[in-house]
């Protein structure tokens, strides 16, 4: 979506339709002001506080508070090509079955979110399907958009669409075109990870959770899938700072949203079902800010490998010695036992 806070989103890595042609956020972040806990104002780059700046670029809100941003740009359109492609909730196994040998070859221009979600009251679609589970493969190709077509036709050829509602548009609208089904003030959980493969397995076990999600009135269930690899995957170093991606090919994500805290055990109780069965399909790595705090295991493992662990526990110790920014996806400084 288009509105979250660009800052937690880029501390914790920043991932979107762009990352598989330009990289993650933190790919293209060259440098930070932030205050540290003690008040000082100090910069962060590749050559000042390098051990600061590696730790910035992934390990979230734990170092201090950042008070500036610099990035690398990259034009984008204004004109791209975007928009859903949804079909009816039975294609789905066959679809995301099919679907990663059809994107071997895919472009880095093209951006591609897989959502499970109930289907928009749109006058395109059946009224029938209207708030029924449906596939939707959300499509940006930021590339020359003559030779979308090449992309986005074989796509929708993947199965029988309900609509297809892929067309020009610009850039800010492509960004902004999920903003409606993440509306604000609603209770929330979300629960997410890296797979290796999107393999039938794994698909099985998301589909079968379709059928379990919670249906209350006002609330609904959405799994989501990003198509990683491109430039995220490929032309970054896994140790060159905390935001890991090492063997990602995908990320899932169940976001659960709901009005009454009368139904907050039923959403608990679905995510967690669910986390626990797509286990075994997992990598132990993850990206921090697209699922809640799952804990200490969690935590030791989000950002990859031990050593990186260690390292991120010795740069909080060096600019938070006492853990008082605490109240985060937390990386105890090094002092503290686990
Ligand atoms: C509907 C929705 C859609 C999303 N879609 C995406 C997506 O497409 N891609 C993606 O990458 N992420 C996505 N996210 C996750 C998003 O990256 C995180 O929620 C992120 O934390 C948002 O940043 P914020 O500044 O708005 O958060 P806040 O809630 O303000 O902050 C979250 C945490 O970040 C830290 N923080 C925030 N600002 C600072 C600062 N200036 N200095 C130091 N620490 C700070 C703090 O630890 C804070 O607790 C989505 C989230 C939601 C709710």
């Amino acid at each position: 979506v288009s509105n979250t806070g660009v800052a937690g989103l880029t501390l914790g890595g920043g991932i979107g339709f762009l990352m598989r042609r330009h990289g993650a956020t933190v790919d293209n972040l060259l440098a930070c002001d932030m205050i540290t806990v003690d008040g000082r104002k100090v910069r962060a780059d590749e050559s000042e506080n390098p051990e600061l700046f590696w730790a910035l670029r992934g390990g979230g809100g734990n170092f201090g508070v950042v008070t500036s941003f610099e990035y690398r740009a990259h034009r984008v359109g204004p004109d791209v090509v975007a928009g859903q492609l949804i079909f009816p909730f039975d294609q789905a196994a066959d679809i995301l079955r099919r679907l990663p040998a059809h994107l071997a070859t895919a472009p880095r221009e093209l951006g591609l979110l897989v959502a499970i979600a109930p289907a928009p009251p749109l006058p395109t679609l059946p009224e029938e399907v209207h708030g029924r589970p449906v596939l939707v493969l959300v499509v940006v190709h930021t590339g020359e958009p003559a030779t979308a077509h090449e992309v986005v036709e074989p796509l929708a050829a993947l199965g029988r669409p309900l609509a297809n509602l892929v067309g020009e548009t610009t850039w800010v609208r492509a960004n902004s075109m999920l903003d409606a089904v993440a509306p604000y003030g609603m209770r929330m959980n979300l629960r997410g990870g890296y797979l290796p493969a999107l393999s039938a397995d794994a698909v099985d076990v998301l589909l079968a959770s379709v059928a379990a999600a919670p249906s209350n009135p006002g609330a609904f269930c959405t799994i989501n899938l990003s198509f990683m690899g491109g430039a995220i995957s490929e032309d970054a170093d896994e140790d060159a700072m905390a935001f890991s991606r090492e063997g990602a090919a995908w990320l899932w994500e169940a976001i659960g949203k709901w009005d009454a805290p009368a139904y907050d055990a039923q959403y608990d109780q679905w995510a967690t079902a669910l986390t626990e069965a797509m286990r075994p399909h997992a990598l132990t790595n993850g990206y921090a800010n697209l699922t809640d705090d799952l804990g200490e295991e969690w935590r030791r493992g989000v950002h990859g490998s031990e050593a990186k662990h260690r390292r991120l526990r010795s740069v909080k110790a060096a600019w938070d010695p006492h853990n008082l920014l605490r109240f985060n996806k937390n990386i105890a400084p090094e002092s503290v036992a686990l």
